[in-house]
């Protein structure tokens, strides 16, 4: 049984789709295992054509391709790529190895893709680059290397999956005479310990080193000379073809994936970081957005149990705009309402409130704020017990007792280094004894609870004030059951006792605050959803970028992946390849973002002293979601590189 056995084989291209060229016509070539045959002739001849045949980079129009007995011309990309890794190994005119590998690793590749063998057979590299006298440059990079060292490399690569047949097209092409001379010498060493060799060149005394000479012309074998007694060749089974398994499982192959991702990405730094940055912004403002928006939302559900529980709230509504009420049905609460809402059936308490804004003075320090008076209930209806000192007291309030409970806000700004209990601040001009200072609620906005004092509201509305009516009341009731009743009850005992046509009951405002909670918090809802969405946008944009410079690294090393197909990469391989770099960029980007992100929403609450909650839901959120980003828009350009032939690809320039 021949090596190879080509019967009738024909090749045409077809440029710019219509002109044909027959690059060969009906070449009927047999191969014995030991030969070295060097093909010649003129250039445009058909030899790389032919090479290209026979090493399964390309695919016959027609006639049969038998190796080892075995028909091979119309296997399928999987099938060939094994055959290539087992039994083929090639040197090209420019040496194509890789530059960001040293010698070794790049001498490793075919294991790469060699079912069964262990990506970290080092040693096995290393004798090879020291058969071929490289031995004292291992951990040279390709470009600390002559030409002639260069495709010394390339040499023992090919040789490193022990393969039967040595395919080279014009590999002395770029070398000078004496480079090329030693490589040659290599391949006829080769060539006696076993292996079959195919050499594509134009240089005469090459050739007549070889044992066969071979000669092309327009696609035809015009002479085909035996030069030479043949070695004694190797031969071997045809290897039986098995499906791998999936890349992703062999986690040495994942791990050299990786690596190989890193040192790309550390090859072109500047774009590396440009397409990092445009994850980390994304990411970085999908975390800082949430964090900002269910820091709001922590902060309206704080703020407003900070308002107490069971709660409503009796308000007179806005006067409707066009409808003139005169001026004696101005209606306004009074102590006779407080009296009357108290009788009502399951009511816990009923606070009543005067609202003004006074001016404080402690010596020499000035402060504006919110003046409440309001009745003894308050501390429990608002779960405001004072933290220090007390709350004012019944007799005070009848005694119109000239005490105050501040807010911390306010005792910050007036007492920042004293106890304020005791001391004596003066509001409006009228001097008042602080008597305990209010809980910390955090609330900030529109009702900023410790930016505030709390007077008895006899004293309010009398001596500061000079009111004789009540802004608005908050009634508690026993139970959430009894809510809804006292609700309904209210609005017709006010307009009775103002006696007021029944008409005119929506003059009364009367409020559940749990529903003022839900409007708040679906409010804030949207906001945060508007601003992740927002952010999300970013995070897309950063993706786009990502694909394109995607695509421009893939035609920028489509040489490179022709070689690792050639080398015996699937498609699978190339794909999972650019694939792991994507994913790496943005899982870089994404570790990066959060962090950056997070000094973000750090600095926003330092300086803006908004609430920011940073919540592990939201950094999982913003990491899968830019993972996700790297595998979509990794996906198109990894599948376009992976689908590219190999002849195709090694042809690119
Ligand atoms: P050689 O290696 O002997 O110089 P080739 O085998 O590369 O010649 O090419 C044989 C002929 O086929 C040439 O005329 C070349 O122009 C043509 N050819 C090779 N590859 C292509 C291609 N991809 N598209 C069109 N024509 C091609
Ligand atoms: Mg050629």
């Amino acid at each position: 049984m021949a090596l190879i056995e080509l019967n009738k084989v024909k090749k045409t291209y077809y440029i710019g789709g219509q002109i044909p060229v027959q690059a060969l016509q009906e070449v009927t070539l047999t191969i014995e295992a030991g030969e070295f045959v060097a093909i010649m002739g003129p250039s445009g001849s058909g030899k790389s054509t032919l090479l290209a045949i026979l090493g399964l980079l390309d695919r016959p129009d027609s006639g049969s391709y038998q190796l080892l007995g075995k028909e091979v011309s119309h296997l399928s990309e999987q099938e060939t790529s094994c055959l290539r890794n087992r039994l083929l190994g090639f040197v090209f005119q420019s040496f194509n190895l890789l530059p960001r590998l040293d010698i070794v690793t790049n001498t490793m590749l075919p294991f790469l893709y060699c079912q069964g063998a262990s990506v970290a057979e080092r040693a096995e590299a290393q004798a090879l680059l020291k058969r071929v006298g490289l031995g004292d440059r291992l951990h040279h990079r390709p470009n600390q290397l002559s030409g002639g060292q260069q495709q010394r490399v390339a040499l023992a690569r090919a040789l490193a999956n022990k393969p039967l047949i040595i395919m080279a097209d014009e590999p002395t092409g770029n070398l000078d005479s004496r480079s090329a001379r030693e490589i040659i010498d290599l391949f006829k060493e080769i060539n006696e310990q076993g292996n079959t060799i195919i050499m594509v060149t134009h240089e005469a005394d090459l050739a007549s080193q070889a044992s066969r000479i071979i000669s092309l012309s327009d696609g035809r074998i015009v002479s085909d000379q035996r030069v030479k007694e043949q070695a004694a060749g190797r031969t071997a089974e045809l290897p039986q073809f098995k499906p791998r398994n999936l890349n992703l499982f062999s986690l040495g192959r994942l791990a050299n994936y990786f690596n190989e991702a890193y040192l790309s990405l550390l090859t072109n730094k500047l774009r590396s970081f440009l397409s990092i940055l445009g994850v980390v912004i994304g990411v970085g403002a999908v975390i800082a957005m949430l964090a900002i928006g269910f820091g709001a939302q922590r902060q309206v559900e704080k703020s407003l149990a900070a308002l107490g529980t069971n709660l409503l709230s009796v308000r007179t509504a806005p006067r409707q705009q066009g409808i003139s009420l005169g001026a004696d049905s101005v209606t306004r609460f009074t102590l006779e309402d407080l009296n009357a809402l108290k009788t009502l059936e399951g009511i816990k308490a009923v606070v009543p409130y005067v609202q003004g804004r006074g001016q404080v003075v402690y010596l020499n320090r000035n402060w504006n704020t919110q003046i409440y008076g309001t009745s003894t209930d308050y501390p429990l209806v608002r779960d405001a017990t004072p933290t220090s000192g007390r709350f004012f007291t019944e007799t005070e309030d009848h005694m119109r007792s000239k005490v105050a409970v501040i807010g911390v806000e306010v005792a910050k700004q007036l007492f920042p280094d004293e106890n304020p209990v005791g001391k004596w601040i003066k509001i409006n001009r009228v001097s008042f004894q602080v008597v305990g200072v209010l809980p910390e609620k955090g609330a900030r906005g529109f009702q900023n609870a410790d930016d505030q004092i709390i007077l008895p509201l006899s004293t309010a509305m009398h001596r500061l004030l000079g009111r004789d009516y009540i802004n608005y009341f908050d009634i508690q009731a026993q139970s959430a059951e009894d809510l809804s009743g006292i609700q309904e009850a209210v609005s017709p005992l006010l307009v009775k006792l103002h006696r007021l046509p029944p008409s005119q009951a929506d003059i009364f405002d009367v409020r559940n605050m749990a529903d003022i909670q839900k409007a708040a918090s679906e409010t804030v809802n949207t906001f945060s959803f508007l601003l992740g969405a927002i952010a999300a946008v970013s995070l897309l944009v950063g993706g786009i970028g990502i694909m394109n410079i995607m695509l421009v690294m893939v035609m920028e090393r489509t040489h490179e992946i022709g070689l690792r197909k050639a080398l015996g990469a699937e498609n699978g391989d190339i794909l999972t390849q650019f694939l792991v770099e994507a994913v790496l960029v943005c899982v870089l980007g994404g570790v990066i973002g959060i962090g950056v992100g997070a000094l973000i929403s750090f600095l926003i609450s330092f300086f803006a002293g908004w609430t920011v909650l940073i919540t592990g839901r939201s950094i999982l959120l913003a990491f899968s979601f830019s993972v996700l980003v790297g595998v979509v828009f990794g996906l198109w350009p990894a599948r376009r590189a992976s689908r590219l032939l190999p002849i195709e690809a090694l042809r690119y320039e």
